[in-house]
């Protein structure tokens, strides 16, 4: 039996151009791109012409005078760790997050907290999504940064940045939005959202673990979390890694070629699979449904049973999908974006996350609703151990 992989939110796997363009990449030898000699300055010219597309794709300034800075990282939680505590830029003041923030946002504003800053939770709806007004409100006292995501990791829904970015700049704050989850698949307009700051990272959309982007308008300072070199600016030192930032450009670029054909593609199925599920247990409960979201993910709640003993049990049977984020699963909490919903706790903790991608076909949906909805039935049938097992709220 082979397992079908729901878990794309979690990790993608690298599209064969992408493998291509890397391992031509790695045969090919660069030098340092900090060297001073010939092909030093060809390696930097790579890096610099992989900016300039980068931020071009994504709908940044590319232009020579005064463009978006691009920042290369190690991927979005040091992209996102980089904005919270590099755009901060005095020793003390407030900054607001989004209360279904990933926790590379939500940890650093912890750790904002304890240099003294005051860190303000904006509510979501019964939807997820933030009030515009709301922030204005908030913003009516002084603040250093807002950083609200561009869309969820767990249930794919879309903040309106937009409308969020236009309060910041009428209050002279800069928002940063980390689009980890909504990049390839929705096309980002760095310009056009008006932020003043971008997270991607490029094993969320079919490019290699390990390298993201962090992209910044260049009149916001950002002061480096990683020093002892000049690269990048300055602000990231630490010698670059061409070929996975060349990985990641294929990834993106391939996603900004097709992606009319692959995204439909994606909900399609995301679709197709919420109603097998629905047609088998009419009571199921999809979070986010009827406000906009990415194509590739949903969060279902199983009525009475237990989301871990669910999700051993489709592990089992061959469907590997998640509790909640990755990032957060390891350590079985409920998920903090479905308790900011206010959603009721016994759909929280029923509740299962799973991510198609663009390989996902129809038939691994037929046989994933089939095998998710026979663990659900045998879960129930079991001596109640897959019931319910009472997470106190
Ligand atoms: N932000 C969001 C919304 C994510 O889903 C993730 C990955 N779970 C991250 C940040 C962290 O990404 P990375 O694995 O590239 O550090």
């Amino acid at each position: 039996m082979t397992t079908i992989y729901l878990d794309h939110n979690a990790t993608s796997f690298p599209w064969p151009e992408v493998v291509d363009t890397m391992t031509a990449a790695w045969r090919e030898p660069h030098a340092n791109a900090s060297s001073q000699h010939r092909l030093g300055r060809q390696a930097r010219r790579v890096l610099d012409d992989a900016r300039e597309e980068l931020a071009r794709m994504l709908g940044a300034d590319a232009s020579r005078f005064r463009p978006d800075r691009v920042v290369f990282t190690s991927g979005a939680t040091e992209a996102n760790n980089l904005a919270m505590l590099g755009l901060t830029r005095f020793e003390r003041g407030r900054v607001v997050i989004s209360a279904v923030e990933h926790p590379s946002v939500s940890e650093a504003a912890t750790i904002l907290a304890g240099r003294g800053f005051e860190i303000v939770r904006l509510p979501v709806d019964a939807e997820g999504r933030s009030d515009p007004d709301a922030l204005d409100e908030l913003l009516d006292t002084p603040t250093q940064l807002v950083s609200v995501m561009l869309a969820n990791h767990e249930t794919g829904v879309l903040q309106p940045i937009a409308e969020l970015a236009a309060v910041c700049r009428a209050h002279n704050v800069p928002l940063h939005t980390d689009a980890t989850q909504a990049a390839g698949k929705l096309p980002i307009r760095f310009a056009e959202l008006g932020v003043a700051a971008l997270t991607i990272s490029a094993h969320k959309f079919q490019g290699p673990p390990g390298v993201g982007a962090l992209i910044v308008k260049p009149e916001w300072e950002l002061r480096p979390l990683i020093v002892g070199g000049f690269q990048q600016q300055g602000l990231r030192s630490g010698t670059e890694s061409i070929p996975p930032i060349l990985g990641m450009l294929a990834a993106l670029r391939k996603w900004e070629a097709e992606r009319d054909v692959l995204a439909p593609r994606l909900a399609e199925r995301r679709d197709q699979l919420e109603a097998a599920l629905r047609a088998g247990r009419p009571g199921i409960v999809i979070h986010g449904a009827s406000a906009p979201r990415l194509p590739q993910v949903t969060n279902i709640s199983f009525l009475g049973l237990d989301r871990r003993a669910l999700m051993i049990a489709c592990d089992l049977a061959g469907v590997a999908c998640s509790t909640g984020s990755a990032c957060a699963s390891g350590s079985s909490e409920p998920s903090p974006t479905l308790r900011a919903m206010q959603v009721p706790f016994e759909q929280v903790a029923s509740a299962l996350r799973f991510s198609v991608g663009p390989l996902t076909s129809p038939l691994d949906i037929t046989l994933a609703a089939e095998r998710i909805l026979l663990c659900c039935n045998q879960l129930e049938k079991s001596s109640g151990s897959g019931k319910f097992v009472g997470e106190g709220p």
